[in-house]
């Protein structure tokens, strides 16, 4: 789960990290009053939505008035922002953080994540901070440094110097630093956060270290834990198809293709994905309905593939184990009485009570385009896509 900034700030400073003085503004006249309470003279207005990249799309402006600010809150809350994290369609502006100016000596990177390949907490630290750090990587590896931290030792002092040297950090700064990198490992590892991105950390005209800006990801796995973490969610920045396959605890990611996939497993889901690219088409969703659904659920999960007017065909890929192909069957019938079936329609069942789901199938006068296994299925399901076309 993504958070906005601001709150991504105050979870940290309950941590003792250092940020910038902000409040967050729903309307024009909340970013004026902010912009007062704050006291200037320097003013930075900063669109909260949930990518990076907002200072190159137009989203973060540095002010010196509180009519300025008044401008710049009226520009930027309803405008559609596109970054090169947004994709081409954006994201609407519905909150701003108004935050007091910072006078910026230099620009760092920070991020803290969990490295998959070593199972270990990894800080992440460069000099090249405040712009693409994608590019840095790619250009100038080497002034990108990791660290990582001993699961066994947890967290020590000379992780923070290491990182502390790896900036370039002087005198004062390497004792705000070690200080900082404990408190933002304890703040990622006590809220289960999957990753912590401060892009920029700054050192500020008078030498100090503050996060100029902050980006959070929670284990969704985890929020059970954390319910002060739950309430920050902001549902309006997710899919909406998203949000309605939690509700059914279905295991549901939109993406981009024209093909809908209802799968049970996330191995058998990954596997229907690749395949369906093998025979030249992308699918639009990840799903895994999982074992033991109920009809209700099956049905969900149709009726939420078949809302999206990006699908042009349906695969439903199943293999009984603990899932019912009965189930299955009756499900997708029930969601296809209710909302119609306007695109073809492949079925590939195996396993437990594969006869009766059939049966149920090729009696419920479905228009179904019947497959006997993964590769049958993939192929008819894009040729059948690519014939409606
Ligand atoms: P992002 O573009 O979405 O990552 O948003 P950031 O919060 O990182 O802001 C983008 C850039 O705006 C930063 O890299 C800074 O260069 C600049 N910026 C943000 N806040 C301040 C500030 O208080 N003072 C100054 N001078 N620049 C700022
Ligand atoms: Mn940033």
């Amino acid at each position: 789960m993504n958070i906005h900034e601001y709150q991504a700030k105050e979870v940290l400073r309950g941590f003792g990290v250092t940020t910038g003085k902000g409040i967050p503004a729903f309307t024009v006249d909340e970013a004026v009053k902010a912009a007062q309470t704050l006291g200037g003279p320097v003013w930075v207005v900063k669109s909260q939505i949930h990518a990076g990249g907002r200072g190159k799309g137009g989203g973060v402006k540095v002010v010196k008035s509180v009519d300025e600010v008044k401008a710049e809150a009226t520009r930027m809350l309803g405008m559609t922002l596109v970054t090169h994290q947004t994709g081409p369609e954006g994201k609407v502006v519905q909150r701003l953080y108004i935050e007091e100016g910072t006078a910026i000596a230099r620009e760092l990177y920070l991020s803290i994540l969990v490295d998959r390949e070593t199972s270990r907490v990894a800080f992440i630290a460069s000099t090249e901070g405040g712009m693409d750090i994608e590019k840095v990587a790619h250009d100038t590896p080497e002034k990108i440094i990791t660290v990582q931290v001993d699961p066994a030792a947890g967290y020590a002092p000379y992780v923070g110097r290491r990182i502390a040297s790896a900036l370039k950090l002087k005198g004062d700064q390497v004792k705000q630093c070690v200080k900082m990198i404990g408190q933002l490992y304890k703040a990622f590892v006590d809220k289960d956060m999957s990753l912590l991105e401060i892009n920029p950390l700054v050192v500020t005209k008078d030498g100090n270290l503050i996060c100029l800006d902050a980006k959070i990801n929670f284990d969704s796995n985890a929020l059970d834990r954390h319910p002060e973490i739950k309430e920050l969610r902001d549902l309006t920045e997710e899919d909406p198809k998203e949000i309605e396959a939690s509700k059914y605890d279905l295991s549901y990611v939109a993406l981009d293709g024209s093909i809908g996939c209802m799968v049970n497993g996330a191995g058998l889901a990954m596997a229907t994905m690749d395949i369906i690219k093998l025979y030249g088409a992308e699918p639009a969703n990840f799903l895994d309905v999982g074992g033991g659904a109920s009809k209700e659920k099956v049905a969900a999960a149709f009726k939420i593939i078949t809302a999206d007017p990006k699908v042009k065909g349906i695969l439903v890929n199943i293999f009984g184990g603990i899932m019912k192909c009965d189930v299955i069957a009756e499900g997708v019938i029930a969601a296809v009485k209710e909302v119609g079936l306007k695109v073809p329609l492949v079925v590939r069942l195996e396993g437990t009570n594969v006869d009766l789901g059939k049966k149920i199938i090729r009696e419920s006068g479905l228009n179904v385009i019947p497959a006997d296994d993964l590769d049958d299925a993939a192929s008819k399901i894009v040729k059948a896509v690519k014939e409606a076309a």
